[in-house]
């Protein structure tokens, strides 16, 4: 599996950048896991959009999904000049069923449901999910090839949930939103104390921390992780790309 970390940030994107975008690869399959502001501008410094096989989203909060519509325009581009003749996937919860309802645009995108409780085959990976503690309804992720096991947390705060979730992962991408004395705006997301938490309590076997706040030294959020977490971490980074096989 490779992942590319296309935008990284919470919130809004600085400039030049992207919030949630990351690019998961394996036997030429692309897929992209959520849509954030600039991820479709960002997304295109490594892979042509003509080659994206599918989009899945966390939840419908904007750093999130804010692209999703220009994306859609692209499918329409693509499908008019010939480079795609099947509408383009896009998994999402139905808690908000207008969102969901948005994930398809005429023929051009197809909105395919996910849920808590059930598993899904996309390209290589058997994709199950779990309910994160956040004001909006989210779904982390967590993905199987079979061999290698990647779980994307998406937006949360702590929940006992997800450490059986994560738990002896190959990779945790995990978001940190938040500085640990942030607690009274810490609603709904993670500290670095409790990423670092998360990922030692599941065994991660590798850590990397996302969904970075536009505020504060980021470096401490790294000392704080790892002075909890005794695996391999990295901080979240436009153009970082992680192999794991
Ligand atoms: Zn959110």
């Amino acid at each position: 599996m490779k992942l590319t970390i296309a935008g990284c940030w919470g919130a809004y994107p600085p400039a030049n950048e992207a919030t949630s975008a990351y690019l998961l690869e394996k036997d030429g399959f692309r897929l992209l896991i959520d849509c954030g502001s600039g991820a479709i501008s960002q997304i295109q410094n490594f892979v042509d959009l003509s080659e994206l096989d599918a989009l899945i989203v966390s939840h419908y909060h904007h750093d999130h999904k804010a692209d999703i519509g220009c994306l859609q325009y692209n499918m329409f581009l693509q499908r008019i000049g010939g480079l795609r003749s099947s509408a383009f996937p896009i998994y999402g919860h139905c808690k908000e069923p207008e969102q969901f309802s948005a994930l398809n645009y005429m023929n051009y995108t197809e909105g395919r449901e996910i849920t808590a409780h059930t598993s899904v085959v996309i390209g290589p990976w058997t994709v199950t999910f779990c309910e994160t503690n956040h004001p909006a309804y989210c779904l982390a992720m967590r993905f199987d090839d079979g061999e290698r096991t990647f779980v994307y947390t998406a937006d949360t705060h702590w929940t006992d949930d997800m450490v059986r979730f994560c738990s002896d992962c190959d990779l945790l991408l995990s978001e940190c939103s938040v500085y640990d004395h942030d607690v009274s705006v810490s609603s709904g997301h993670l500290t670095p104390e409790l990423a670092g938490k998360l990922a030692q309590q599941s065994r991660a076997r590798q850590l990397i921390i996302t969904h970075l706040p536009h505020y504060g030294a980021h470096e401490e959020i790294l000392e704080r992780v790892t002075a909890i977490y005794s695996g391999p971490a990295q901080l979240a980074a436009k153009g970082s790309v992680i192999y794991f096989a």
